[in-house]
Parts: structure tokens; sequence; C-alpha cells
């Protein structure tokens, strides 16, 4: 089991299971150093959801703030828990995301792009399929993707880019169009900008690849640039904390990665890739 996660989602979402104290004592039980909830930040609220519960609604954020916090009190010197959040980069809302993010003290902000002109990109098969021709097929959706991600590293709003290659989750949306280029220019980027990438171990449970986000095509490139990484499992639901972590070291190790990156108060903390994975007794 690994020491940490940093990508966990609650029931508060609308689409995860399990409460975010259950996933605190599933925490604990499996002697997890650090837990860190990035819940699904509420959306402006002049956004109209496209898809409900994708995020926290925004009159429950309080409530669902004032939860973590009371766990990471009551859970002191057992677990430290740690107060992430996932954004969606909506182009039309800049300001708003921006702003509404600067008002609360979080351990680090994760960066998402699931929405491409009000469409779920990783929701699911049928819907996408019913829609991506408004995207311009799946090429067009990668063209646009990648802009957009641009944007939002260039908004400079994160620390880590959550699932680089997410449009790859729906068989209707691989693209016959090869991505090197776009994804060389992105991953230069990221690194101009300091930024963490995440190899998202959810992608290996979730839509038609077996594979965790990214690729290793994307892995290769982010090596040789010499990125920063981190893990997270995309947990939704308690039971999936720390999900296929010894699948995500592997890969780092072959890449040359001696350690990955975690964050208090965005600050980054470094733990060695040897000591990511406890032994199994
Ligand atoms: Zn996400
Ligand atoms: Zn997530």
């Amino acid at each position: 089991m690994p020491l940490f996660d940093l990508h966990v989602h609650t029931s508060y979402c609308g689409h995860a299971a399990g409460s975010a104290e259950e996933t605190v004592q599933q925490a604990i039980q499996k002697k997890f150093r650090v837990l860190g909830f990035s819940e699904h930040f509420p959306y402006p609220e002049k956004y109209v959801e496209p898809i409900p519960g994708c995020v926290v609604p925004g009159n429950r954020w309080t409530e669902y703030m004032n939860e973590i916090r009371r766990l990471q009190s009551s859970y002191a010197g057992q677990l430290d828990i740690r107060i992430g959040v996932e954004i969606d980069y909506l182009p039309a809302h800049e300001k708003e995301i921006t702003e509404a993010v600067k008002s609360y003290e979080f351990d680090y902000i994760y960066g998402s792009v699931h929405l491409i002109n009000d469409i779920g990109i990783d929701y699911q098969e049928g819907y996408l399929k019913e829609r991506i021709h408004q995207l311009g097929g799946p090429d067009g959706l990668w063209e646009t993707y990648w802009v957009m991600m641009e944007k939002m590293i260039r908004l400079n709003m994160c620390d880590i880019i959550a699932h680089l290659d997410l449009p790859k989750k729906l068989k209707c949306a691989q693209p016959s169009k090869d991505q090197t280029d776009a994804i060389r220019s992105i991953l230069e980027l990221i690194k101009q900008n300091d930024l963490v990438l995440e190899i998202n171990t959810g992608g290996i449970d979730r839509g038609c690849l077996r594979e965790p986000y990214p690729s290793r095509l994307i892995l290769q490139h982010a090596a040789e640039l010499g990125i920063e990484m981190t893990l997270g499992s995309d947990a939704h639901a308690p039971g999936q904390i720390g999900r296929h972590f010894d699948v995500a070291v592997g890969l780092l190790k072959i890449y040359g990665w001696h350690k990955v990156v975690i964050f208090k108060n965005r600050k980054k903390e470094y733990i060695s890739l040897n000591e990511v994975l406890m032994p199994s007794m």
C-alpha cells in the first residue's frame, strides 16, 4: 500500500461513493500517511451545468470544507489530511474561477479539462458518440482539448495537471491523427510553468483503455523534459484509494524518475519512489 494519495473524491460531488470519514478510516486502516481530498470545485454561479452531478454543488461547498477540516483535526496524529481541489477549466469563466480559488487556502490545486463546449468528454460512451460531431469528430475534439489545456496552463491557476490525455477514455474519441507534436508542446509549457504532472491510475479501471493517464509516449517525453510527477488514484469510492500505485511506480522507474512530489500549502515536498510503496506484510 502507498504512503499517500492526493486525488480522492467523496459523495459530495454527486458521482462518487462513500463519505469523507469512511475514506479517512480506510486510509488509516491501510496505513497511509497522507490523504489529500481533491473534490470537484463548484462551477461558477452563472454557469449552467451541462451534466448534473459532476461537481460539488455551490451550496454544499462550505459544508464540505468544514467536514474535511473537522476530519483533519479529529484524526490528527493518525493521518495527515490535506485539502486539495480539482478545478474544471472553463474558458468563458477564467476570472470567476481564479477569483473563487483564491478565497480558500488549498494545499494543492489540480487543473482539469473535462468539458469542451459544454460536452463532457469523459462522461459516457453513448453520450459522447451522439455529440462528438459537434466537436469536429475525434480529431477536432483532441485539437480543441490541447488548445484548452494550453489556456489553462497559461492561466496559472493550478499546481498539478490531472489526467493529461483524458479524451482517450472513450472509444469514440480515439484520434486518427498523431498527437505527438501537440503533446510535446503542452509538455514544454508544463515544464516552463513548473507544473507537476499526475500519473492518474484511475485510467486503468475506467473507459475503454487499461492504462493510466498519461500514456507511455507522454511519460517518455515528460521524462526527457525533466517534468516532476505525482501519483493520484482519482478514487471515487473509499476502497479505491491508492489503487494500482505499484503500476505507476513501475512506470516512473522505467522512464528514469526517482521521486514524486506532493504538496502542502501549495509548496512541494519530495518523496523517493522507493518509499512510496510500503512492503506488504
Ligand atoms: Zn478529473
Ligand atoms: Zn478527479
